[in-house]
């Protein structure tokens, strides 16, 4: 058990997406009590709102940080997802074609996040209270040892002994600014804005299966439990990546550049694409992802970047050994983020992984790969470098 999770064993949780939901669910089936704080009206408003994503494997020549991290999470999450949600009520199994780097034919699935996120709380339900309207402002540690959430006007929203921040870029407001817990280049995340196109499927589907160049094409996706906002039967095309855009207001540039890349894979489609948005009938979604420098999600406890400096100092002509397990951590601070434009195959495995280390437990498996997810990674490199 941890150390600051004591008898009660009462986390905070910020955030309702994949990233936070997951956490919840992971946490919850270990015992533990969970207060999940996100500024939004209800779960999975912000990025985890996508109407249909992939769940898709991340094929390279040779293996590299990221494809297996996709291997581990398809497989997991395909696990999750057909054990909580039942297909064509949030995810259908699919093979993939891939038409650009990855060349080949992939086992994959369509996924409607907000689904997997909805099963998670509800399977989670009678251990976690959620606080909607609840935006954090300044997150605060007491001479107790207690993680206190503030909103902007000093109101306390909740308070326990361990906090999980997996609020995707509003993780980095939250860490760096009001709450100063972290230094800004020591959590570079950046916004990635998205936009999809997509549209009421009326006839059959303008392709055998989906189809990955530049964006994926999903010529159909059928979810009897889609938001009335969308039709319930739909194609879809997406999605644009603009680095550093944290708007999520539709633009026709943004559609024309789908059309563009749907050109490529498949030329009646994008036609199709360009006569409803003539018309008016195109449909289109748009939010942000939240990705890192190196493109790797950030998943674990948060450095003590004042205690590491000084550990260093101590170190002096020993730093070059010193290890990122060994870099001070604030006693109780996690964090899960930078989900990336995969939080759907990344979400359920990184927070696995993230709940074991907050239980105290051990995880034996693919070390170095969670020292490559490793929020202090930044700092301690950081740390390395100085004179
Ligand atoms: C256009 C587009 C297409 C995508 N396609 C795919 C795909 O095909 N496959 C795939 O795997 N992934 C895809 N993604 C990425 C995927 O949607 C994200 O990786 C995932 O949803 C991130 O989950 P999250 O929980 O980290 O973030 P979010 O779902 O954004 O959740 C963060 C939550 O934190 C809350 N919050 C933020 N700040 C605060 C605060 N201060 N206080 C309280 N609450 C706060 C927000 O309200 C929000 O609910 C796509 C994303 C976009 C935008």
């Amino acid at each position: 058990m941890s150390a600051t999770g004591g008898p009660h064993r009462h986390a905070l949780v910020i955030g309702a997406g994949l990233a936070g939901a997951g956490v919840c669910a992971q946490l919850a089936r270990k015992g533990w009590r969970i207060t999940l704080l996100d500024g939004a009206n209800g779960p999975a408003l912000g990025a985890s709102a996508l109407p249909v994503g992939m769940l898709s494997p991340h094929v390279t020549r040779t293996p590299t940080p990221l494809s297996r991290l996709s291997a581990l999470g398809m497989q997991a999450t395909l696990a999750e997802l057909q054990r909580l949600v039942p297909q064509g009520r949030g995810w259908q199994a699919c093979m993939v074609d891939n038409l650009g780097h990855d060349y080949g034919r992939w086992p994959a699935a369509l996924v409607r996040p907000g689904a997997l996120v909805q099963a998670w709380l509800e399977e989670a339900a009678s251990r976690v209270s959620p606080r909607w309207q609840a935006r954090v402002a300044r997150l605060e540690r007491t001479a107790s040892g207690l993680w206190r959430a503030l909103s902007s006007a000093g109101e306390l929203l909740a308070e326990a002994p361990v906090a999980v921040v997996a609020a995707a870029h509003g993780s980095h407001a939250l860490l760096t600014q009001a709450s100063g817990l972290m230094e800004a280049e020591h959590l570079p995340l950046r916004p990635v804005k998205g936009q999809m196109s997509l549209a009421a499927l009326e006839g059959a589907p303008l392709a055998e299966r989906p189809q990955r160049d530049s964006g994926v094409f999903v010529p159909l996706y059928e979810d009897s439990g889609l938001p009335p906002a969308w039709p319930a039967r739909l194609w879809a095309m997406g999605s644009t990546y603009t680095r550093g855009d944290s708007s999520i207001h539709l633009t026709a540039e943004a559609h024309e550049a789908n059309a563009k890349s749907l050109q490529a894979v498949c030329p009646p489609a994008a036609e199709e694409l360009r006569r409803l948005q003539a018309s008016g009938e195109l449909l289109g979604w748009a939010q942000v992802r939240c990705a890192s420098l190196d493109r790797l999600p950030m998943v674990g406890a948060v450095p003590d970047a004042e205690a590491l400096r000084l550990r260093m100092l101590q170190a002096g002509s020993r730093r070059g050994r010193a290890t990122l397990e060994e870099t001070p951590r604030l006693p109780g601070l996690y964090l899960l983020s930078a989900l990336g434009s995969r939080g759907i195959t990344l979400a359920h495995l990184c927070a696995g992984w993230l709940a074991a280390q907050i239980e105290g437990e051990a995880v034996l498996a693919e070390r170095d790969l969670l020292a490559a997810l490793d929020p202090a990674r930044f700092a301690w490199r950081q740390a390395r470098r100085q004179p």
